[in-house]
């Protein structure tokens, strides 16, 4: 089969891509970070399956979310039973939590987790139907410094991967109490203008008119604009919780804008709602979206347990990152003959125990072609092993930057390796 052909009958699925080992370096560093500044501020990891039972989306993300009405990657298996790859984490840790009565620890639970999430979405610029997502979720906490703490560190994780230019939206969508209220007044104003919205909207109207806000139309967008605000309809409770998370932010002097008309795509938020956009990148522009889900848990059939966190999608944070990737340094070995190749080796090993990383190359050449091949790959060291270096126990060492050679045994040159790692990272 020659290559087209298989290109055309083999492809990645639309809206998947491959990260290459070229960029794989820009996600393994942002990976890096987000877990560093995560586990400083107490959070640990906790990992879930890919799969999970389609029911604890349709309950958890909600019956009427784009999510579960338009989004899902559902499947029966081969016992039946009808598998979801997950949209979003939330719902999985908190069915993590029920099962294995996490609640019974210590309070506030703290988790992170990386990976991959799957959406039926239409695939374009920063919307793929495999994505990533750096997701953060905390259960136990009601005081609104925890809202704040989820914030900051996001905040900290942007500026750590030379993130700019970005934006804190926050809003109170409140609660089980103060909402419905809300909602009646939201739903007249929306059929009053139904004419005007989506059939999608149309019909978020009747079930779920917050919702409207979310939708990327600008028609609807421009209706919407004349609808009643949540802000103005906030029980006390939530106005206080609102208005303290706004002190707290204030207080780590971080810049935000109110936006009254900002939900979130899931049925579970209550109270706090952010968003953090880049708002240069367009329509998809959200970098990060988190809220409170105070009711979830107990909705699931677990304890009363309220709960916060946010998601952060790992290509749109990537196309706005400036991350500077380190030069990786390596030693080419450059050998004459059988016995010298065998040395080679074995040097080799002693040297990646020296935590240094070493190619043989296994092919015959000639000095001058290892040379050559050792500057295409862009070695920063080569190491000459020919008959006398044997003979001798002692190599030449070349550092191809700046042109030096050296003698030694290969404990000296790994010395000399890794004296010029520690002089260059200081
Ligand atoms: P949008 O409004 O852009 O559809 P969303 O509200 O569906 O976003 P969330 O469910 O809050 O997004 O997910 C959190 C983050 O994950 C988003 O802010 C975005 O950065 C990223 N994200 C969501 N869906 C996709 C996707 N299909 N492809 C790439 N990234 C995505
Ligand atoms: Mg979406």
């Amino acid at each position: 089969m020659s290559t087209d052909q298989l290109k055309k009958e083999i492809s990645a699925i639309k809206g998947t891509h491959d990260i290459l080992p070229g960029e794989v370096r820009l996600w393994q560093i942002a990976e890096s970070r987000a877990r560093e500044i995560f586990e400083l501020y107490g959070y640990r990891e906790l990992r879930a399956p890919v799969i999970e039972p389609t029911e604890l989306f349709e309950k958890g993300t909600g019956a009427s979310s784009d999510i579960v009405t338009k989004e899902m990657y559902t499947f029966t298996d081969k016992g039946g039973r009808s598998i979801t790859l997950r949209p979003e984490y939330t719902p999985s840790v908190v069915r993590a939590i029920i099962e294995h009565r996490l609640d019974l620890q210590p309070q506030p639970l703290r988790y992170y987790y990386i990976g991959p999430m799957f959406r039926y979405d239409r695939p374009q610029k920063g919307r793929y139907r495999q994505f990533h997502q750096i997701d953060i979720e905390v259960f136990g906490e009601k005081d609104p410094a925890v809202d704040a703490e989820i914030v900051e560190m996001a905040h900290r994780l942007l500026a750590r991967l030379g993130v700019e230019r970005v934006m804190t939206l926050v809003n109170s969508v409140g609660c089980k109490k103060c909402r419905p209220a809300y909602g009646q007044e939201l739903r007249k104003a929306a059929l009053a203008v139904k004419d005007r919205l989506c059939p999608d909207c149309q019909r978020k109207a009747e079930v779920n008119p917050l919702r409207i806000f979310d939708c990327k139309n600008e028609a609807c967008r421009e209706a919407a604009s004349g609808f009643p605000l949540i802000t103005d309809f906030l029980c006390p409770e939530c106005r206080e919780h609102f208005q303290k998370f706004r002190e707290y932010l204030d207080l780590y002097r971080l810049e935000y804008r109110v936006e009254p008309t900002l939900v979130r795509g899931l049925d579970y938020y209550t109270r706090t709602a952010f968003e953090i956009v880049a708002e240069h990148l367009g329509a998809q522009s959200a970098i990060c979206g988190g809220g409170r889900y105070d009711d979830m848990v107990k909705e699931f059939g677990g304890p009363d347990l309220c709960g916060i966190g946010f998601a952060m999608g790992v290509e749109r944070l990537l196309s706005v990152a400036r991350i500077q990737i380190p030069e990786t340094s390596f030693v080419y070995f450059a050998y004459l003959g059988q016995e010298a190749k065998k040395e080679c080796l074995r040097l080799a090993r002693a040297l990646r125990s020296e935590g240094i990383e070493s190619l043989v190359e296994f092919k015959d050449r000639r000095m001058k072609d290892h040379f050559s091949r050792a500057n295409k790959l862009g070695a920063e060291w080569v190491l000459i092993v020919g008959e006398d270096e044997l003979r001798k126990g002692k190599f030449q060492l070349k550092d191809m930057v700046n042109s030096r050679q050296f003698e030694g045994s290969v404990l000296e040159l790994a010395a000399i390796i890794k004296g010029k790692k520690i002089l260059e990272t200081t």
